[in-house]
């Protein structure tokens, strides 16, 4: 007889009463989920007895690492003092206040203003209205649309889905809304050619510009994009693109909303990866690092000029009752006083993302390995059968690429496949002998894959 909460039952439960996100029910009852049950440092354990290195750093939001007391003790704390109060109606509280001041010290340029939400699609929402509502403010209502690329990730709402440029998100809801224009993404290995991954990359970026020319410079409100495309496979764009992007920027009179969900807080290297590519939003969408996952928040930050119109606009008509929830807040405030302080940042741009680099690109010697890239502590290699003509396999996208994790999650590894892309985001607290185990437990994995490959006759 199996005790009540046996894996067993609890999958069974699961089964019976959860639907899962981004995830097929009927396959996921046949098989069974995996239940993690506690973590620490970059570890899960499930409940199996097994302990996992985390890769993907739960959804690429714990960048301190699990087990940190400190932020349960700050959480604690703020639960017994202020559990919950909102910021409308001419109310405020100390958290929200202070890790406003906070984050308009992190942010570069002048992003001085912070709109917070529950999470990065909730941000991203908030920013489609925001940027409508600045335009109009400014006396150019017909400033409307919205450039985004295709493969683009912003989220799950009905907003931050349509800007996201996901075909099989748009396929369910009728999306995207009104007013959402996506033009191609800067993937060299994919969608490159014969082109070099230089001139890709102008060419890319060009697009924006005749887009914007196509649908009249007077009619765009913002062009809205992640520096590094994350959940489309870590997409790290070649070295011509955002410079290219950034000028036909400055040329039109439109926003940006650079999306720093993933990127933000380190990941890069620096606080933000617009520092990192030298770029200049009006509007950052923030998120997952903020609080390293330990409690949901995210937020919109926002140039002086933009919150300046918006200010004197009237009543900006939105917001969450999550809005700067208090204890998220405190958590956050908590999360970055240990970014900082401790020098996790720092040491990611000093010493680990070099270390991690050479790492990752050892990969690529492996057969069915092509190119392996990172950036900071986030990284992606793509399953080929010919790297030389960087070919796909005849077997339909994916396929490959879930055969590799599920031999990752067998050899206690959590790599995530996007397609046949192998995709990771570790804790940003990882040691060195740490990335060397990731390594080791990557080759591993997609060695089996391999033989797996061949033996399926799908290679
Ligand atoms: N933007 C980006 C770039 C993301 O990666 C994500 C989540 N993966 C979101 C927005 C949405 O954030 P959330 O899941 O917190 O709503």
């Amino acid at each position: 007889m199996k005790s009540i909460d046996s894996t067993e039952n609890l999958q069974r439960i699961d089964a019976a009463h959860h639907i899962h996100p981004f995830t097929d029910g009927k396959q996921l009852a046949e098989i069974g989920t995996r239940i993690i049950t506690s973590a620490d440092g970059v570890f899960l354990k499930d409940s199996e007895g097994n302990t996992l290195l985390d890769g993907m750093a739960g959804l690429w939001c714990v960048a301190i690492g699990y087990g940190r007391k400190e932020l349960a003790d700050v959480a604690a704390q703020q639960m017994l003092e202020l559990p919950y109060y909102n910021t409308f109606f001419q109310t405020s509280h100390v958290p929200a206040i202070q890790l406003s001041k906070r984050l308009a010290e992190l942010a570069p340029g002048d992003l001085n203003h912070v709109f917070f939400s529950g999470s990065g699609s909730e941000a991203n929402d908030t920013n489609l209205r925001l940027v409508r509502h600045y335009w109009a403010a400014k006396g150019k209502p017909n400033k409307q649309i919205i450039i985004s690329r295709w493969n683009a990730y912003h989220g799950s709402t009905v907003a931050a889905a349509s800007l996201g440029g996901m075909k099989s998100m748009h396929k369910q809801g009728a999306l995207p809304i009104f007013g959402i224009e996506h033009i191609n993404q800067p993937d060299w290995w994919s969608e490159g050619g014969d082109m070099t991954p230089e001139e890709f990359g102008l060419a890319r970026a060009r697009e924006l510009e005749a887009k914007i020319l196509e649908v009249g410079e007077e009619n765009v409100a913002a062009f809205i994009a992640e520096p590094i495309q994350g959940a489309g496979g870590v997409i790290i764009p070649p070295d011509s693109y955002w410079p290219e992007v950034q000028r036909i920027l400055n040329k039109y009179e439109i926003l940006f909303i650079a999306d720093e969900v993933i990127c933000g807080f380190g990941r890069t290297g620096e606080w933000f990866a617009t520092q990192v590519y030298n770029l200049k939003p009006d509007v950052m969408t923030i998120a997952k690092g903020l609080s390293s996952g330990y409690a949901p928040i995210g937020g919109s930050l926002i140039s002086d000029e933009v919150a300046e119109v918006i200010k004197n606009a009237g009543d900006f008509n939105h917001g969450y009752t999550y809005s700067a929830h208090p204890v998220s807040a405190a958590v956050a405030l908590e999360n970055l006083r240990i970014l900082d302080e401790e020098g996790i940042v720092d040491r990611v741009s000093d010493t680990l993302s070099s270390y991690f680099a050479k790492k990752w690109a050892s990969l690529s010697e492996h057969p069915m390995v092509g190119s392996a890239n990172s950036k900071g502590l986030v990284a992606s290699l793509v399953l080929t059968p010919n790297k030389e003509s960087r070919a796909k396999f005849a077997s339909e996208a994916g396929t490959v690429g879930l055969i590799c994790r599920e031999r990752c999650f067998s050899n206690n590894l959590v790599m995530r496949h996007v397609g046949d892309r192998m995709i990771v985001s570790p804790p940003l607290i990882i040691t060195e002998s740490e990335i060397d185990l990731l390594i080791e437990r990557a080759w591993k994995s997609i060695d089996e894959a391999y033989e797996q490959v061949k033996s399926q006759g799908l290679w």
